[in-house]
């Protein structure tokens, strides 16, 4: 009996929400009084051994290029082999674009109860029971996990990163095959040379209030500044201000930075549906009724042409840059 945790990477780096996911499959371990190991497909360019610091005891590795691009069918049966050859009690993901691809398909395939979106570890005091948001980040529900498997997918930015001195895990060459893939990709489009949104610490973030596409620079000055990624509302995609891969919400990416500035944006339950578990938010709108106040660490009653440009100067004063 196991906590076994899937390691997601891309472009041969380990991505930083599987790390939580170890982090906090080790946690899980620990509590539950068993180990935790890891399951990596494909190949990776880091010293795979070097895992074992966030606390994973062993790794299953298939290393095998077919595996370097995601097909979730085909993942989805070479976790469940490796995860039963294991003894796997408990699967932990990370609830990113490919967990919420995978881990619902091996809960079907392994009849595990899933618990999408977990906000913490298991309360095994009686039971299994796992918070989770719901309601788009509005309410929680505590969710009683029966059967024997159980999978949790992790919200990403939800659980600390944990490491310890010199952890490092046993590696295994994991003997799957991979099937034939069910997914043709015709082509990849690399948004190159920025910090990927899904994956940003710090979001610079516009909306209607811009007033117009070419009011971007002094966003993309403060972004760059801040080390951050850009993202903007849907109205501002749907006007073809900004591509609408940078758009966030309910029916755009849901994304969970440490710091989300949001200008010019009135704050609709949509477009808060998206952003409202970053930990901290800080809102600039010249309406002070604007209701993005209400979900606001910090808010700044402002025009964005007057308040954008001072932070700008503000950050390069602080930074020592001209
Ligand atoms: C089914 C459905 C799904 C949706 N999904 C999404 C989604 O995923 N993401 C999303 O974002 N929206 C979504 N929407 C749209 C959402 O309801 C809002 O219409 C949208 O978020 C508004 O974008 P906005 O805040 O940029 O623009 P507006 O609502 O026009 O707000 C502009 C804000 O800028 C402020 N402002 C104006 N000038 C300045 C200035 N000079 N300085 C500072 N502030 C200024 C104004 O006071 C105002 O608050 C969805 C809607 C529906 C019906």
């Amino acid at each position: 009996m196991s906590v076994v945790i899937f390691i997601d990477h891309a472009d041969g780096h380990v991505k930083k929400a599987s790390l939580e996911a170890l982090s906090y499959g080790a946690k899980l371990a620990a509590q539950l009084g068993t180990t935790a190991e890891g399951i990596l497909l494909g190949t990776v360019t880091e010293d795979v051994s070097a895992l074992g610091k966030y606390g994973v005891k062993k790794i299953h590795h298939v290393n095998n290029a077919a595996f370097d691009q995601l097909d979730a069918q085909v993942f989805t049966k070479a976790i469940a082999e490796i995860a039963q050859s294991a003894g796997a009690k408990v699967i932990v993901f990370s609830n990113n674009l490919s967990g919420k691809a995978i881990a619902p398909r091996l809960s079907a395939r392994l009849k595990a109860a899933l618990v999408a979106g977990a906000i913490a570890l298991p309360n095994t005091s009686s039971g299994f029971v796992v918070k989770k948001n719901v309601f788009s980040g509005k309410a929680f529900a505590n969710v009683s996990l029966n059967t024997d498997v159980k999978i949790i997918a992790l919200n990403p930015n939800s659980f600390a990163i944990h490491m310890e001195e010199g952890g490092a895990a046993e590696v295994v060459n994991a003997n799957v095959t991979a099937d034939a893939p069910k997914v043709k990709v015709t082509a990849t489009n690399k948004v190159t040379g920025e910090v990927p949104l899904s994956e940003a610490e710090l979001v610079v973030s516009g909306g209607r209030g811009l007033k117009g596409p070419e009011n971007w620079g002094m966003l993309e000055e403060l972004a760059k500044l801040l080390g951050g990624a850009l993202a903007c509302s849907r109205a501002v995609a749907d006007a073809h201000w900004r591509p609408h891969h940078e758009h966030v919400g309910q029916t755009g990416l849901a994304i969970a930075p440490n710091l989300y500035i949001a200008v010019g944006i009135s704050g609709a339950i949509q477009h808060l549906a998206g952003v409202n578990r970053s930990k901290v938010i800080v809102v600039i709108n010249k309406d002070p009724e604007a209701p993005f106040f209400k979900a606001a660490d910090y808010g700044i009653v402002g025009d964005a042409f007057d308040v954008v440009p001072k932070m700008v100067d503000a950050v390069k004063k602080l930074k020592g840059v001209s």
